[in-house]
């Protein structure tokens, strides 16, 4: 079945629109620190009705969520901001499913979830993202390499189109045509044929860079990971798992070769393991070179309980799953660190030590926020244009070594200061500058172009996880990615579901 019908939502009045600069000016920014934020309002709808009459009657709607975009996609551009964080109501769980608003923080999904046994995969490393937010960029996270992107734990969504009507979208129940195209009957009785792009997305682990696309698609996946633009998430149901019992490992490796050996010999351990031989449940491995640990203050080490590791390390964390016997899981990683001739005994938080766990976390979490403190600071002190520069590359894993390689050599021949770190199991890092001056944004973004085209040659893709959003460097990457045709492609999508350009205008490609 390729056709679906939209129903009405409830009649209702649109939430008041608070113009106050005050408020509207605590939403100008995500964390993508884009300057020149402006809103002509922000509203928090707390009912679907309520969604639907706002934008039904806004001419340009911003849906938000937790505002943690790194791509500018968050950061209002003159449109009626709209909150979901009132959307936040949530079902109790139904065996392995779970019905939860836009608004709901992934923290307080979690924690609810724990309560009952269960949990939720793919939470990126920032868990304060909300459920809409992280639906919308087709959040991944450390787990990916286990569990996949967010997309694969979405079964049905709740979604406010640009008219104001409803659609309410079942995985299973909408596939494309064998031609290619859907088709959504509007409450008007006008029908809207959907196209579905014909480009080819890289064969990656995780993938955020516009409209998925392929042959016999569900209707669902293109809602997921469409950055706001063809339709506001009101809820959606998602995909559990029993609560994994969670061992958090941090090794430190002499270097990058050490860390990428041990990485590779990890992710064999877990592949062997999934085909039913001895093996590690590895959900996550996350990568911090030498480079971000030197951002990184001493009392973060401090406050990890973790000593700093010598100049020129790398570490590893490392996220397990244990099964019964927690000593034979703990007896198999010794002996891999050992045969990969790890000299130092890993920190081990072990399961059921949630505290100790979440600050071997809070260490990695301090390297973006360092890197965040210092893009701050430079924005304060040098030239208010300054901003984050980052690329959020992946590629098949085995051009892991590869692709650190080429991150390196196109920040240094440029003279740039940078940092590496990220999602080591599923070849996705984060190469980000450290930006002294405006001039070093300018080189940085040469050099994640260049990092882009690298990556491409790859078979990987410059766009992993965090999505393309306002960000004019990130839409140039999309169009290396596919193309000016499959750019036109997109836009065609957007056209059949969003004819006035009122959503998110200007995310994902110039409105
Ligand atoms: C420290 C840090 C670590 C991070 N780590 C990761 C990581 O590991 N993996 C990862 O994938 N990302 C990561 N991110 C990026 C960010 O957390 C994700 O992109 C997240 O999914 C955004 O969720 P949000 O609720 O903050 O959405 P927002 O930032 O508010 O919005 C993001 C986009 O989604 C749209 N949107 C939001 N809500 C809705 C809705 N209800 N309906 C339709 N569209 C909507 C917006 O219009 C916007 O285009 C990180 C960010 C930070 C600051």
């Amino acid at each position: 079945m390729h056709r679906i019908h939209a129903r009405p939502a409830q009649p209702a009045s649109p939430p008041a629109i608070d113009r106050d600069p005050a408020v509207v000016s605590s939403f100008l920014s995500d964390a993508a620190l884009v300057p020149g934020g402006f809103g002509a309002g922000v509203a928090t709808p707390r009912t679907e009705a309520e969604v639907a009459a706002l934008v039904a009657s806004a001419d340009r709607v911003l849906p938000i969520g937790a505002q943690s975009s790194l791509t500018g996609g968050a950061t209002p551009r003159g449109d009626v901001v709209l909150s979901t964080r009132a959307l936040n109501a949530m079902d109790a769980p139904a065996g392995y499913a779970v019905r939860a608003g836009a608004g709901v923080p992934l923290a307080t999904l979690q924690r609810a979830l724990a309560a009952h046994g269960l949990y939720y995969p793919p939470v990126p490393t920032y868990d304060g993202a909300f459920v809409g937010g992280t639906i919308a960029t087709n959040a991944a996270g450390a787990a990916t390499f286990k569990y996949g992107s967010t997309r694969s734990w979405v079964e049905a969504l709740t979604v406010v189109l640009a008219n104001g009507d409803v659609l309410d979208l079942h995985r299973g129940s909408v596939t494309a045509s064998a031609d290619g195209w859907f088709e959504v009957v509007f409450t008007s009785g006008q029908t809207a044929r959907v196209p579905v792009p014909s480009y080819r997305m890289p064969d990656v682990a995780k993938l955020s860079a516009g409209y998925f696309a392929c042959p016999d698609m569900d209707l669902v996946d293109l809602f997921v990971g469409s950055e706001g633009t063809l339709g506001v998430v009101v809820d959606a149901v998602l995909r559990l798992v029993a609560r994994p019992r969670v061992l958090v490992a941090l090794v430190t490796c002499a270097g990058d070769a050490q860390a990428i050996a041990v990485t590779g010999a990890l992710r064999a351990s877990a592949m062997a393991r999934r085909d039913g031989s001895a093996g590690l449940d590895v959900s996550a491995i996350e990568y911090m070179d030498d480079r971000a640990l030197r951002v990184v203050p001493d009392d973060a080490f401090a406050r990890a309980n973790v000593e700093r590791p010598a100049q020129g390390s790398a570490l590893l964390l490392v996220q397990l799953e244990i099964g019964a016997d927690e000593g034979a899981d703990m007896e198999c990683l010794q002996g891999l660190l050992r045969s990969e001739r790890i000299a130092r005994d890993p920190v081990v938080a072990a399961p059921g030590d949630d505290r100790g766990a979440e600050r071997l976390f809070g260490l990695r979490e301090a390297i973006p926020a360092s890197v965040n403190a210092r893009v701050a600071a430079a924005k304060a002190a040098v030239h208010p244009a300054i901003e984050k520069t980052a690329a959020d590359p992946v590629v098949p894993f085995p051009r892991l070594a590869e692709s650190i390689a080429l991150y390196r050599v196109a920040f240094e021949r440029r003279g740039l200061d940078y940092a590496i770190w990220g999602h080591a199991s599923d070849g996705n890092l984060h190469p980000n500058l450290i930006p002294r001056s405006l001039e070093d944004v300018e080189r940085g973004r040469e050099a994640v172009l260049e990092i882009a085209r690298g990556v491409i040659a790859m078979g990987g893709a410059p766009l992993a996880e965090h999505g393309v959003g306002r960000s004019p460097l990130k839409q140039r990457l999309l169009r290396e990615l596919y193309g000016a045709d499959g750019l036109e492609q997109m836009r065609a999508v957007k056209r059949a579901l969003d004819p006035a350009g009122k959503l998110a205008p200007g995310v994902l490609f110039p409105a």
